[in-house]
This record gives C-alpha cells, sequence and structure tokens, in this order.
C-alpha cells in the first residue's frame, strides 16, 4: 500500500488538471481570503525588501572604495538604511508567518471536519473498499502535509521565484557583462544536476518503499504477535526483517553513493565556477568597467539566486505530494453519502411487522457469488424469530440488509407492509436496535455510553435502563459507578458486563424491531443468565430477530427459521424441527452449531 503511494505520488505532472485537484482545496482557504491576500502581499513586500539588500551593500562598498552615488553617499546612513530594511523584513515576515498560519490551521481543520462529517455519512459499502489505516492517513498525514503547503510551501514557492526573476533582472541591469558570463557557464552545472538529480530520486524513492515494507513487516508481526507466537514463527519473522533492513541497507547507500558524488561534482563546479566568474570579475574591475561595490551586489544576487533555484526543486517535490494529498481527499467527498443527515422530524414508530420476499443478493465486492437466493419469511409484530445456519450461510447479510446497509438487492423486504427502501433513513434505524456479539464501548463513562442510545436522556431514564438490563449492579459495584471510564483506557469489563451496557443502551433507545446477535463464544453461567434477564427485558413488546447460537434461546422463541444456500430450508419451533431427524436443524442441533 505505502509503495504504491509513494511511486503514485510522485509521478503527479504539475499541469492544468493537477493544479485543478489542488483549488479543490483551495476552495477551503475561500473564507480566510482576506487574510491570504494580505500575506500574500506581505510576503512580496517581504521578498523584495531582502532583494535591495545586495543593492544597498554594494552602495555601501562603493561609497568605502570613494564611488559614492549622488542619493547614496554616507557610510552611516547606507548601513542604517540596510538596518531598517533587515527590521521591516522582520515585521513583515511576522505577520506573513503569522497571518498564513491562521489561514491554514482554519482552514485545514475545515477540511478535516468536512472530511470526518464526509466519512460518518459514507455507506457501508465505502468502508468495504478501504482499509481504516488508510483513511486515517488520509485524515492526518494528507491533511497535515496540505496544512504546510499552505503554511509555508506555496509561500515558499512565491518568494523563490520572485527572487529568482528579480534577481536575474537586476544582476542583469548593473552587471550586464559579468551576468552573461555566469549565464554561460549555467548550463553545465544544470544538465549534470539533472541527471543525477532524478537517479538519486528514484533510488530514494526506492529505499523509501523498501523501508515502508519493513515497517510492514514489524507492524503486521506487532498486530498478530500472538499468532507470531503460536505458530513459533519468531525465527521466521526474525529472519523476514533481517532481509528486508538488508536491502534497504543496501539500497541507501547505493543513494548515499550517487549522492555523495552528486556533491563532490557540485562542489568542484560550484567553486570552479566561482573562479571563472571572479576571474572575469577581476578584469572588469581591473579594467575599470565594474566597481566592487557592483561586484559585491553581484556575488549576493548570485547567491540569493542560486538558493532560489535550489530551493525550488524541492518546493515542487511539496507541491506536487500536495497534489497526491488532494486528490486523496476529494476522491472521499466524490463518494455518495447515503444520507444528507439531517434529523428527520416525522419519527413514526414502526408496528414491527417484518417480511423477506425472493430477496436475492450478493456482495458488490463479490458479485459472482449468491449470499441470499431467494429467502422468503414473515415475522409478525411482536414475535420473537430465530435464525440458525452454518457459519457462512448469510445469517448477518440479512441482518446487514434489513438494516440497509446494501441497498441492492432482487425481492422485497418489507416493513409494516412498505419497502424499506420507501422510508426515511435515519427515521427507519432509529426504528431499528441491535445488540451485537461483540460489544465495543466507547472511551467515556458508563453513563455516556448507555446514553448514547438516547443523547438526551435523563438520569433517571439512563438509571432505569441499566436497572432493567440487570447491569445497576456490577456498575453500582465500581467506586465511581456510572462515571467508571471504559473502553480501551478505563476499567476492563467482561463480555457479559459489555453486553448489558449494550443491552442498557438498546432500552434507552427503544426501537420497534430488535436484532440480537448472540454471542457465540458462551458466558459463564452466571452472567450468561444476567444477560439472558436483560434480554428477556429488552425483547418485551418489540419484534426480535435473533441471529441465535444457543439452544435455551432457540426453544423460547415463536419460530425457528433455518438457513441453508441463501434459502430457508425449515421453519418452525424447536419441537416441530428436531423431530425430523433427516432435517438441516436437527443435524445443525448435533453439530452442536447450537448447544
Ligand atoms: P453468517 O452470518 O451466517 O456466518 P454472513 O452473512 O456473514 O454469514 O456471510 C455470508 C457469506 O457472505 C459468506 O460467504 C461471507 O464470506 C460473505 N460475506 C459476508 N460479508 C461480506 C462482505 N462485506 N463482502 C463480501 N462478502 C461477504
Amino acid at each position: 500500500m505505502a509503495k504504491e503511494k509513494i511511486k503514485v505520488e510522485e509521478k503527479r505532472a504539475l499541469n492544468k488538471e493537477n493544479f485543478g485537484k489542488l483549488y479543490g482545496i483551495f476552495k477551503y482557504l475561500i473564507p480566510y481570503k482576506t487574510k491570504f491576500v494580505i500575506g500574500l502581499v506581505f510576503l512580496v513586500l517581504g521578498s523584495f525588501l531582502l532583494l535591495a539588500f545586495p543593492f544597498i551593500a554594494g552602495k555601501l562598498i562603493d561609497v568605502a572604495s570613494g564611488e559614492g552615488s549622488w542619493f547614496l553617499n554616507d557610510i552611516n546612513s547606507i548601513a542604517l538604511s540596510l538596518v531598517v530594511i533587515l527590521f521591516l523584513q522582520g515585521v513583515i515576515s511576522f505577520f506573513r508567518v503569522y497571518l498564513f498560519a491562521q489561514v491554514s490551521e482554519n482552514a485545514m481543520a475545515d477540511v478535516r471536519f468536512d472530511l470526518y462529517k464526509k466519512l460518518l455519512f459514507l455507506p457501508i459499502t465505502f468502508y468495504d473498499r478501504h482499509r481504516t489505516g488508510d483513511l486515517m492517513s488520509r485524515m492526518s498525514s494528507d491533511v497535515t502535509l496540505l496544512q504546510t503547503t499552505f503554511s509555508t510551501t506555496l509561500a515558499e514557492v512565491i518568494r523563490q521565484i520572485v527572487t529568482l526573476v528579480a534577481g536575474i533582472i537586476i544582476i542583469f541591469v548593473i552587471t550586464p557583462a559579468l551576468s552573461t558570463f555566469m549565464i554561460m557557464t549555467l548550463p553545465l552545472i544544470i544538465i549534470a544536476a539533472m541527471i543525477f538529480g532524478k537517479k538519486i530520486r528514484g533510488l530514494s524513492r526506492q529505499s523509501q518503499d523498501e523501508l515502508a515494507n519493513s515497517s510492514t513487516i514489524v507492524e503486521e508481526t506487532l498486530q498478530s504477535i500472538l499468532a507470531v507466537k503460536s505458530f513459533t514463527n519468531e525465527l521466521f519473522e526474525k529472519a523476514r526483517y533481517h532481509k528486508s533492513l538488508k536491502r534497504v541497507v543496501a539500497l541507501a547507500l547505493k543513494t548515499a553513493a550517487f549522492r555523495a558524488g552528486f556533491i563532490s561534482f557540485i562542489i568542484f563546479a560550484l567553486f570552479g565556477g566561482m573562479v571563472a566568474i571572479l576571474w572575469y570579475g577581476a578584469l572588469l574591475l581591473q579594467r575599470g568597467e565594474m566597481t566592487l561595490g557592483d561586484l559585491t551586489s553581484f556575488a549576493f544576487y548570485t547567491a540569493f539566486i542560486g538558493g532560489s533555484i535550489a530551493g525550488i526543486g524541492d518546493l515542487f517535490g511539496q507541491v506536487q505530494r500536495a497534489i497526491g494529498a488532494s486528490e486523496r481527499i476529494l476522491e472521499i467527498h466524490d463518494e455518495s453519502s447515503e444520507t444528507e443527515g439531517t434529523e428527520s422530524q416525522d419519527l413514526e414508530r414502526f408496528k414491527g411487522d417484518l417480511s423477506f420476499n425472493e430477496v436475492e443478493f450478493q456482495y458488490p465486492s463479490r458479485k459472482d457469488m449468491p449470499v441470499l437466493s431467494g429467502l422468503t419469511m414473515h415475522i409478525e409484530p411482536g414475535e420473537k424469530v430465530a435464525i440458525v445456519g452454518k457459519s457462512g450461510a448469510g445469517k448477518s447479510t440479512i441482518v446487514h440488509l434489513l438494516m440497509r446497509l446494501y441497498n441492492e438487492f432482487n425481492g422485497h423486504i418489507k416493513v409494516d407492509g412498505q419497502d424499506i427502501q420507501s422510508y426515511d433513513l435515519s427515521a427507519f434505524r432509529k426504528n431499528i436496535g441491535i445488540v451485537p456479539q461483540e460489544v465495543i464501548l466507547f472511551g467515556g463513562s458508563i453513563r455516556e455510553n448507555i446514553a448514547y442510545g438516547k443523547p438526551n436522556a435523563t438520569q433517571e431514564e439512563i438509571d432505569a435502563a441499566a436497572q432493567k438490563a440487570h447491569a445497576l449492579e456490577f456498575i453500582n459495584s465500581f467506586p465511581e459507578g456510572m462515571d467508571t471510564i471504559v473502553g480501551e483506557r478505563g476499567v476492563k469489563l467482561s463480555g457479559g458486563q459489555r453486553q448489558r451496557i449494550a443491552i442498557a443502551r438498546t432500552i434507552l433507545k427503544d426501537p420497534a424491531i430488535l436484532i440480537l446477535d448472540e454471542a457465540t463464544s458462551s458466558l459463564d453461567a452466571e452472567s450468561e443468565q444476567q444477560v439472558q434477564l436483560a434480554l428477556n427485558e429488552l425483547m418485551k413488546g418489540r419484534t426480535t430477530l435473533i441471529i441465535a447460537h444457543r439452544l435455551a434461546t432457540i426453544k423460547e422463541v415463536d419460530r425457528i427459521y433455518v438457513i441453508e444456500n441463501g434459502k430457508i430450508k425449515e421453519s418452525g419451533a424447536h419441537k416441530e424441527l428436531i423431530d425430523n431427524v433427516k432435517g438441516t436443524y436437527h443435524h445443525l442441533v448435533n453439530l452442536q452449531l447450537v448447544n
């Protein structure tokens, strides 16, 4: 992944289309345009002020060597004006940097916020196609890259271009002969730099890739350290990492060799060029065709120009990377959201009649593999129904479709007699509650985690929900009670405790239709009993669809649907089904897929 990314990034041509992409991000600067424009003016002003410096410094030398001009002819006042220029330049730089920081910080916070909003409303199909790590890196490193681009890189590009163009014009005006001579020595250095530069860039990209590869090894093994250990593959991983590191070093050294060659060439060429220019300058000076001050100014300007040329290459590299970053961010913006995220006003409560009629479905990412092929079932309001089937039979898929996570299927799924697509998505989902197999709590207090089911719940409502979910007892056993922090950095709760918090949360949400995804791994007996009591409380008065793994649950339900090959194979109560010794259900129970 990292490998691909670096390659694609570096190839961005600086053409109109790509600048267009940067423009997509530029839009975020519009609210702060006044500050941005003032910053730009300061930037150009500062660049010109700095360019006056060598000119006046040259005059200082001229006055010292008795060649004063009509307007600058006193050493002290010239030196003073230099100090004034430096001071002004300092003040201007301060405001420029500060203004650009204000613009870029605010604009990038807007980019992040927009991106986050967008991500929240994107459909599950988007998340099937993207890895969280990749999305996180867009949120963090890509936006940070853009921030640097807008706060410093763009400013630098403009400053360097102004310095380069104005600097060249100035030296041609004050020292035409010497400048022409200098320009003629340049092509050699430029061509050499280009050739070396290309080779070095290629090599350093390769070593970056290799370094990324070796970090991936570390990342993977650390993430699955348990797997590494259980397969006793430490030695294998050690060898794999060692080999990769060796490749990193070999490539880095090859790059270093070219860089070293380049540096020594540049030193030679640069100083050689300087000797040539000095030689020619000395001749001009001796012939009286140029003053010492002009030579001094020339030297300063040349240093400025050289600095700009050296800097611009790097800066363009940064702009290219910024284009890559904008592209990746805008890509997300172009995805279509599943809802607009508006609060739906008319929240009608469903009666809870649920039907699947000849539903055919395959996941968009695996179009050739039908998961449901003509599934039909009907659940009356308030009924409790269990779905059983082998792993991979499509039980969770039924839930995904009911939640409207995937919208492209054949057949009909209806709630209260209407196709589910005809309801407003938010209102629809508010009517459905899920207690998942593996409950993940958010970092925060238990109270906040329960209130997630109804953000405006009162203290009493939260307590009542916890009570009904048989969670109050263990919550109160913590010294901080409801304020106990859970989640990654907080108290670690047992599976059963987390389940009960999820149940309390769903009781607060009070959905008409309930989906229970039973935990496959069994809880300890006491926990199981508590969870069951909590679930019984939760199921009261709701249509409940249970992805069942426990016989205890299944015996209690109104009807069992056995799913096989994407269809309902058998249905009925436990007793009826178990008596059919040739049936799938009987087989599943024997296999202890339900036990
Ligand atoms: P169950 O819940 O009964 O174990 P699932 O509904 O999870 O089964 O899966 C049914 C089939 O669909 C499986 O073959 C599974 O590999 C496939 N599947 C599940 N989720 C996805 C997905 N997001 N993309 C592609 N295939 C999937």
